[in-house]
């Protein structure tokens, strides 16, 4: 039942990141301009970085683009097939290798790129009954936004013995009767080591007002290199300050 709510959590939380909640939008365009270059670190020097959410949707045929280029596979929290940005996806391998070799912390992935169906799918279903992101406005779309969890051995009583569970960063500081060895420790590390492998926190807390969404710890976005995402990281800033202020 832990499990379920847990992974309950996972998903309301997750759909709060792609709601546009606060305001009046601004006109349907994307803001480009990241740099392309860093091309030694960022693997795919084609990837367009954008930005969707609160402020645009994104324009068609970027998600058509933003499909050619995706790698699918399991996810670690239910099996379910999730897409990833190729070049996203490569970064987040090597940030999980680190972790794993240095930390022997074990991170996975629930959620990445998602369709418009797949977010219509998630509204229909009413998992969420707030705050639902609108089709077209999640940054899923793009491939660039990754929903992170963290594996923790805990002790399950059903079974009577020890076993792996993943957690989001959003649940365990949620809930305050989770196993004693389920801890904010390892996203601590997690976090410390994003801006070296080209992520940045996407929707941190104080910025609410800035992302248009509320604090959603564990969504961690691709910017496409160290120094863009160090920039970004180091600074407190969102993506739209650095965008803007470039
Ligand atoms: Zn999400």
């Amino acid at each position: 039942m832990k499990k379920i709510l847990t992974a309950l959590f996972i998903i309301v939380s997750c759909l709060t990141c792609c709601a546009s909640v606060f305001a009046e939008r601004a006109p349907l365009e994307s803001v480009y301009g990241l740099p392309k270059d860093n091309v030694d670190y960022a693997l795919d020097p084609n990837i367009d970085y954008l930005i969707v959410g609160y402020h645009q949707a994104i324009p068609k045929e970027h998600i058509r683009a933003a499909e050619a280029r995706m790698v699918f596979q399991p996810n670690d929290v239910d099996r379910d097939m999730i897409g990833i940005e190729n070049a996203t996806f490569a970064a987040y391998m090597l940030l999980k290798s680190r972790l794993k070799a240095d930390y022997g912390i074990e991170i996975g992935l629930y959620d990445a790129y998602r369709t418009p169906k797949d977010q219509q799918w998630l509204i229909d279903s009413g998992v969420a009954t707030f705050r639902t992101g609108e089709v077209g406005f999640s940054e899923h779309h793009t491939g660039l936004l990754l929903d992170v969890v963290v594996s923790f051995t805990v002790f399950d009583q059903y079974a009577g013995e020890y076993r792996d569970y993943y957690y989001s960063e959003a649940a365990v500081r949620t809930f305050d009767d989770l196993p004693l060895e389920v801890t904010l420790e390892p996203f601590q590390v997690l976090d410390s080591l994003l801006a070296d492998y080209g992520f940045i926190e996407r929707f941190p807390e104080g910025k609410e007002g800035i992302t248009g969404v509320p604090y959603t710890p564990g969504e961690i976005r691709f910017v496409g290199s160290p120094e863009v995402a160090h920039a970004i990281m180091d600074n407190e800033l969102t993506l739209e300050e650095y965008v803007a202020g470039r």
